[in-house]
């Protein structure tokens, strides 16, 4: 751990809380913006900054060929960033500008930058199992779910969201038997296009994995033999060796809140990223941006949206510029396929564009006839125009031109057709 003072200067000082995706974007493009004062970005977990997404794929499957880092450890000490990994803040004293760690020790601020994030929602229904169930936020969670995952092991998933159908696949991948239980009558439930989810499900039941969809659990323990059983409302047992679950996260606002800054599902910010308080910052998972294309606050649980949020505040915090909105957007890679989603997913129409070639193919979202969403399957070129085209509310005029894969989106996009 780096040790830094920030309340010993003269030049400003920007104080970053939260080492992820979105923290370790905004320091970044602060001294691209050509900040030249203090920087000190603070982070809870013993590590610099590390992308999540691998965790539940190449970590659990092929954790040699993950790439974790964000930006290799010299980078900031190179662009003078002072870091101070394995400490968490504790108290935010907004007035005083002060910020107190659980070791104690204090700083204080000019502009701060809140990017805490968000941890996996717990289930203390099934936290009683003890070592036997895991949870997907962190590297040490994904080592810890790693070193469990044995060929011809039981895995009883608890959840179908993405995270769930991630471990899901990967645990496929390293010989396990799986069983996906989820409470809703679909998987996925939140944001995602049902013509995608419909792909997976199918896809993962040739895999092998058995769905139970609309349980709610009651029971959980572990038996004698070393079982462990999950029982269902109507009774119904389902046992396994170990049990994933991913039933979404909680905010990390418990700073924002005691600070008494404006949080409502999420630390509400305006389009500059600032928070209720003019000098503290918020971006990433934790926070709710004002839009105002959309005339909304929107909040995203997306490494996109992290990554480009983070950068737009960090360097707003510098210029006084407001932050740019991009289309949403996000990935999954499921069974060696990549999947990727844009804009809404609440289309009336979906528009295919099957180039024949396996999986490869793209999906059109139209709602009277304007592209607002699309899906992509092993096709993830053509997402940069289709972006375009939703941020531009393109118009379709012909679709049969627009359903061609030959048709290339990119001067689609150009001519405006
Ligand atoms: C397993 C997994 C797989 C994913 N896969 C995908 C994917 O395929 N595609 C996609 O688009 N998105 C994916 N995501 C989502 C994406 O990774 C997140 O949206 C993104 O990481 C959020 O970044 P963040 O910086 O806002 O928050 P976080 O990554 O949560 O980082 C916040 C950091 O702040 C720290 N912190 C919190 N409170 C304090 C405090 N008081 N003091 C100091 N530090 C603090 C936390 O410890 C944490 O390190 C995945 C997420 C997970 C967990």
């Amino acid at each position: 751990m780096m040790n830094a003072r920030a309340d010993v200067s003269d030049v400003p000082v920007y104080v970053v809380v939260g080492g992820g995706r979105a923290g370790a974007s905004a320091v970044a493009a602060m001294r691209e913006a050509n900040f030249s004062g203090r920087i000190l970005l603070v982070g809870a977990e013993p590590y610099p900054p590390y992308e999540r997404p691998p965790l539940s794929k190449e970590m659990l499957v092929k954790p040699e060929a993950a790439q974790l880092t964000i930006y290799p450890e010299t980078y900031y000490a190179d662009k003078n960033i002072e870091c101070l990994f394995g400490g968490s803040v504790v108290r935010l004293d907004s007035a005083a500008h002060r910020l107190t760690l659980a070791s104690g020790e204090e700083f204080t601020f000019d502009k701060l930058l809140l990017a805490t994030g968000a941890r996996a929602r717990a289930y203390p229904l099934l936290d009683q199992l003890g070592e036997r169930v895991f949870t997907l936020r962190t590297r040490d969670d994904s080592e810890r779910l790693r070193s469990a995952l044995t060929p011809g092991c039981r895995l009883l998933v608890v959840g179908g969201g993405i995270i769930g159908l991630e471990v899901a696949a990967s645990a496929i991948a390293l010989g396990a038997t799986v069983t996906v239980i989820e409470r809703a009558d679909r998987l996925m439930a939140r944001g995602t296009p049902d013509p995608l989810v419909d792909i997976l499900r199918r896809l993962h039941v040739e895999k092998g994995v058995r769905f139970e969809l609309g349980v709610t659990l009651n029971g959980a323990s572990c038996s004698n033999n070393g079982d462990v059983l999950l029982r269902a409302e109507d009774g119904r047992p389902f046992i396994g060796d170990l049990v994933v679950y991913g039933i979404g996260v909680e905010l990390n606002t418990e700073l924002a809140v005691s600070a008494g800054l404006h949080v409502e599902n999420g630390i509400v910010v305006d389009e500059y990223g600032r928070t209720s308080r003019p000098e503290i910052y918020a971006a990433g998972d934790a926070v709710r941006q004002w839009n105002p294309a959309t005339r909304h606050h929107q909040r995203f649980e997306t490494w996109a949206n992290a990554q480009s949020q983070g950068a737009a505040v960090g360097r707003s915090m510098v210029t006084g510029e407001p932050c740019s909105m991009d289309v949403p957007w996000y990935w999954t890679d499921q069974y060696g396929h990549n999947f990727q989603v844009a804009g809404s997913h609440e289309a009336s129409e979906w528009l295919h564009r099957n180039t024949g070639e396996g999986f490869k193919s793209t999906m059109l979202g139209l709602v009277d006839d304007v592209v607002v969403g699309a899906v992509t399957i092993d096709n993830g070129r053509e997402m940069r125009p289709i972006r375009t085209m939703i941020a531009n509310r393109f118009k379709v005029t012909d679709r049969a031109l627009l359903a061609d894969p030959r048709v290339d989106l990119r001067k689609l996009v150009e001519c405006g057709r």
